[in-house]
């Protein structure tokens, strides 16, 4: 019998304690597919940029959801710079 990823990671604790190298994994991948995503849609540079900065927004978001600063890539609570607050 096989068990899903998903019950091997609960199974070894580590459900919700992704460490940074896996945020930055996901991270790099997302990047990825938005730019291939972003050059086949044909979106003129203000788009981009709107979409751009959208994108970072959110993954500030999910970065700080993990507990890390998307900044800096520290812990929360080791982190010392303005990124740390929720973007404005
Ligand atoms: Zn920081």
């Amino acid at each position: 019998m096989s068990r899903t990823p998903r019950e091997a990671e609960r199974d070894n604790g580590t459900q919700g304690e992704e460490s940074i190298f896996d945020l930055l994994t996901a991270y790099h991948r997302s990047l990825e597919n938005m730019k291939a995503w972003l050059d086949e849609a044909g979106f003129d540079e203000v788009e981009r940029m709107g979409i751009v900065d959208a994108w970072q927004a959110e993954m500030s978001e999910w970065f700080r959801s993990k507990g890390y600063c998307f900044a800096c890539n520290r812990r929360l609570e080791h982190c010392h710079c303005d990124a740390g607050r929720p973007p404005h």
